[in-house]
């Protein structure tokens, strides 16, 4: 399954979170989580849509998309040199499709800081300046590995060569990998090299209970230091997040939250957040049997969506029947919407829309 790791310094709150994620009582009544092992939690992504599909279709069964969400405790100052079982925990982030960097944005002095005092941009750095060192080892080894070729004269070789030492002196700048200059097409000398900092990142600042709606000074610096890399930032505060974790009924749940001013919790947003920044799309089947989310990449075709369900639906796929999701709603059932005129047929080059509701056509 595609994974987000929770990465930060000891202290910041990323297993709290990561336990109120865990806990399904946190979340509403359709809201499973299951651990499939201490630190990895597979995670439904809550949608609306699929709620609502239900409500007209009603199915015998519904199945949302999930995530896999992993805490990786343990990055220290010097885990890139194997400092405190740092390259373990590093080699944890290579495995992840995205990251989630949790900063403490906090104010408690019974919550010892591993460096003294709070201070989430220089936490960051911390964590960036190791994930960096990482990178730039890789990189360094492929170089070498190329240099010899590309400077005999091989094209190719020394066109790796150049890209790679532009992620060079990017990476001894203090950068990341993700906000190199880099053409798209000159990306694919990096692509073997999974390198840690070219991974989507968002940013949690884990707050205090009383800055959840405001935020504070501390988020606003995290989001002046961030302004470049096109990052989310969320606010969220653990400690709201396991009190909500903390109560039994949905209806208990959602009157915390609306005395806090919150129309979420913390974790519905962090999961959803989470999702887009996989960049993700979602599209539905609707069957009386199964009501169905089934996540693709942006830009796949319907035979690749088909494939999705089944490779034989991919290999055998004749055409595809759309509704669109507004439709659906509109009319209430794909037989309305057929008589509408508003069910489509698609060939193999139709490109899926996110919320798109598909009935696939297939030899087998
Ligand atoms: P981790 O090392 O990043 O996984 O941090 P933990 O989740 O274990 O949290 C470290 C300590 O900070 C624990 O004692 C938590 O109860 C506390 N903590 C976490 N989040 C908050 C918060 O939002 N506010 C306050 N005051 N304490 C928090």
């Amino acid at each position: 399954g595609l994974q987000c790791g929770i990465v930060g310094l000891p202290n910041v709150g990323k297993s709290t979170l990561f336990n109120c994620l865990s806990n399904a009582r946190a979340q509403a009544a359709n809201f499973p989580f299951c651990t499939i092992e201490p630190n990895v939690g597979v995670i439904t992504v809550p949608d609306e849509r699929l709620t609502k599909l239900t409500e007209l279709v009603s199915p015998q069964r519904v199945v949302p998309n999930v995530i896999e969400i992993v805490d990786i405790a343990g990055l220290v100052k010097g885990a890139s040199k194997g400092e405190g079982l740092g390259n373990q925990f590093l080699g944890n982030i290579r495995a992840t499709n995205a990251i989630i960097h949790v900063l403490r944005c906090f104010d408690d002095d019974n919550v010892i800081h591993v460096d003294g005092s709070v201070d989430p941009i220089r936490d960051k750095e911390i964590i960036d300046t190791e994930l960096q060192l990482k990178d730039l080892d890789s990189v360094e080894k492929k170089l070498q590995k190329v240099e010899k070729a590309a400077k005999t004269g091989d094209k190719e070789a020394k066109k790796a060569f150049d890209v790679l030492t532009a992620y060079r002196e990017h990476l001894l700048s203090g950068k990341s990998a993700r906000t190199a200059q880099v053409a798209e097409e000159d990306q694919e000398y990096i692509e073997d090299l999974w390198l840690l900092t070219a991974k989507p990142v968002m940013y949690v600042c884990n707050v205090g209970e009383s800055d959840v709606n405001t935020g504070n000074a501390y988020v606003e610096k995290v989001r002046e230091a961030v302004k470049e890399e096109n990052a989310e930032v969320l606010i969220i505060s653990a400690q709201i997040e396991s009190e909500i974790a903390q109560m039994d009924t949905y209806e208990e749940r959602q009157m915390f939250l609306d005395d806090l001013g919150l129309e979420q919790s913390g974790v519905t947003k962090l999961i959803k957040a989470a999702y887009r920044l996989l960049n993700l799309a979602t599209y539905f089947t609707a069957g009386v049997q199964e009501v169905r989310a089934w996540t693709i990449n942006e830009g796949f075709t319907a035979p690749q969506a088909a494939g999705v369900i089944h490779t034989d639906f991919e290999k055998g796929f004749i055409r595809a029947e759309v509704i669109k999701y507004a439709d659906f709603v509109k009319y209430g059932s794909e037989a309305a919407c057929k008589e509408a005129g508003k069910l489509s047929v698609e060939g193999k080059t139709y490109v899926v829309e996110d919320g798109d509701i598909m009935h696939f056509r297939f030899n087998v």
